[in-house]
């Protein structure tokens, strides 16, 4: 079990981990709203690089906004 960097939710026991590499220096990249997770927003320029872990759920929605 791991916990989703992206909705901090705590996965069940044998569910598939996808690891994502977040890389967002001087490109828009989008996210999902804290509070809204419905809402996608758009942030551009940020300097950020790193890697995260996602749930299946997560991963999923990832797959459908590629
Ligand atoms: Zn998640």
């Amino acid at each position: 079990m791991f916990k989703c960097d992206k909705c901090g939710k705590i996965t069940r026991p044998r569910e598939k981990q996808t690891k994502k590499v977040v890389k967002t220096r001087d490109k828009t990249y989008t996210y999902t709203d804290k509070f809204d997770r419905n809402q996608i927003k758009f942030k551009e320029n940020a300097e950020i690089v790193k890697e995260i872990s996602l749930c299946e759920d997560c991963a999923k929605r990832e797959e459908n906004y590629e």
